[in-house]
């Protein structure tokens, strides 16, 4: 059965699995960890310990905006569903190649209805510039089908944030990186998505050092994320990733977080940070 937003039960099991981690988080606690780590779900944090990653994500928001400023949001955001889209086609491709995939998507179908009443192949042919266009393709289509015709989503408008993400994360196909840049992107709310360039800066520098995901990353970041700079760190977090602190040979000379940096420093990895300094 279709799934219509703002009135449906959970469908998706690793959907639901991260609100509920997300929600848990947000209220001092873990929804699956039994306290001691099982389930690949770290202990909560201590008051402590949030204290310092609030101090640490503060410095490092700051440190960004000095180096390369306070990123602006788009003028004129997109359409919840258009955001979303959006972030799928972005995944695993330079922003140019999904720009032109999501372009070409909305040349051939020009009403998401019509994207859901194709087939996964015809999308996939409009997408193809963008890679991975077979698996992107389906999970459009599985998400525009589940949404059974309200391609608006003007509910999500209306809800807290903790409601708007479990919606989302409902849909098959959304997982809490996604629901959560339709927050921020398209929403204008003050959620903090963590992919997987967030992710890596954030382990190296050693504020999710013990972090094995990109999700767990994001539990660990949720109290942290200084009030109204999620769009801020997220954006320039993002630009670190790709520029400098890239997968390989991260260019830590040049980095505007040298200074606070446990990779760098050595305390994470000596010998791949004496090579990224010596370069
Ligand atoms: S100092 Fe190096 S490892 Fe640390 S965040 Fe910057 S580029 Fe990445």
């Amino acid at each position: 059965m279709p799934l219509a937003i703002g009135s449906a039960p959970f469908r998706s099991r690793t959907g639901r699995r991260s609100i509920e981690r997300h929600v848990a988080v947000r209220r001092g606690g873990s929804a699956l960890s039994n306290g001691n780590g099982r389930h690949g779900t770290p202990p909560p944090p201590s008051n402590g310990s949030v204290h310092r990653d609030r101090s640490t994500a503060l410095r490092i928001t700051r440190a960004l905006e000095k180096a390369w400023g306070v990123p602006q949001p788009r003028r004129r955001a997109l359409a919840p569903l258009d955001a979303l889209v959006a972030t799928i086609l972005s995944q695993h491709t330079s922003d140019a190649n999904s720009a032109r995939a999501y372009r070409e998507l909305k040349r051939r179908f020009p009403r998401w209805g019509l994207v859901a009443g194709s087939s996964p192949e015809d999308i996939a042919e409009a997408i193809r510039c963008g890679g991975l266009a077979d698996q992107k393709a389906l999970r459009i289509h599985q998400i525009l089908q589940g949404l059974d015709g309200r391609f608006d989503m003007r509910q999500l408008r209306r809800m807290p944030n903790e409601t708007a993400l479990e919606h989302l994360c409902a849909l098959d196909g959304v997982g809490i990186k996604t629901a959560a840049c339709v927050l921020l992107f398209s929403l204008g709310r003050d959620v903090f998505p963590v992919d997987v360039h967030v992710h890596r800066v954030l382990t190296r520098v050693g504020l999710a050092h013990n972090s094995k995901s990109p999700e767990q990353t994001y539990e660990r970041m949720v109290p942290a994320i200084p009030p109204g700079r999620a769009y801020s760190l997220h954006v320039n977090l993002v630009r670190l990733g790709r520029s400098l602190c890239r997968p390989t040979r991260p260019q830590c000379r040049r980095c505007p977080l040298l200074s606070m940096c446990s990779f760098a420093s050595g305390k994470e990895n000596p010998r791949v940070s004496r090579g990224a300094l010596n370069r």
